[in-house]
């Protein structure tokens, strides 16, 4: 186990997060929330005031997401998933773009419902966090 993992094993996610601002020789910079390294530098006038930004690297992301326990090994069920988002910043995330990128996934059946697989979930949250659409590498 590498030793961010430990620290972000300690320190689990129970509510929306604000980005974390650190004043870093005047200019400031967007620190992950969990792990401390720093995602941004040279921040807007929002970001400073830590009214927008990014509040975990895209290590932690993946992390979170894979160690979110689930019903099923696979993916995600509806409820699930919805638990799961309330771990994220979505107040700063462009939900329109989160849910455009899981537009069309394929996915499992199972008796519960459908699931959502965890790959589809980092996608789609890392398109809402940056505010974009799916990168035809990610399209699949
Ligand atoms: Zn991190």
């Amino acid at each position: 186990m590498k030793k961010t993992d430990q620290k972000v094993e300690k320190k689990i996610l129970p509510y929306r997060l604000k980005p974390y601002v650190k004043f870093n020789g005047g200019f400031g910079a967007l620190i992950c929330n969990l792990c401390y390294k720093i995602i941004k530098e040279g921040l807007s006038k929002k970001e400073f005031a830590g009214e927008t930004g990014q509040v975990l690297c895209a290590n932690c992301i993946d992390y979170v997401v894979y160690h979110t326990k689930t019903k099923y090994e696979k993916g995600f069920l509806a409820d699930e998933h919805k638990k799961l988002l309330r771990r994220f910043p979505t107040k700063y995330m462009n939900m329109d773009k989160y849910y455009e990128a899981l537009h069309g996934i394929t996915g499992i059946m199972t008796i519960d419902g459908g699931l959502i697989y965890h790959c589809d979930i980092i996608k789609a949250l890392n398109c809402g966090i940056e505010d974009r659409n799916l990168t035809l590498a990610e399209f699949d």
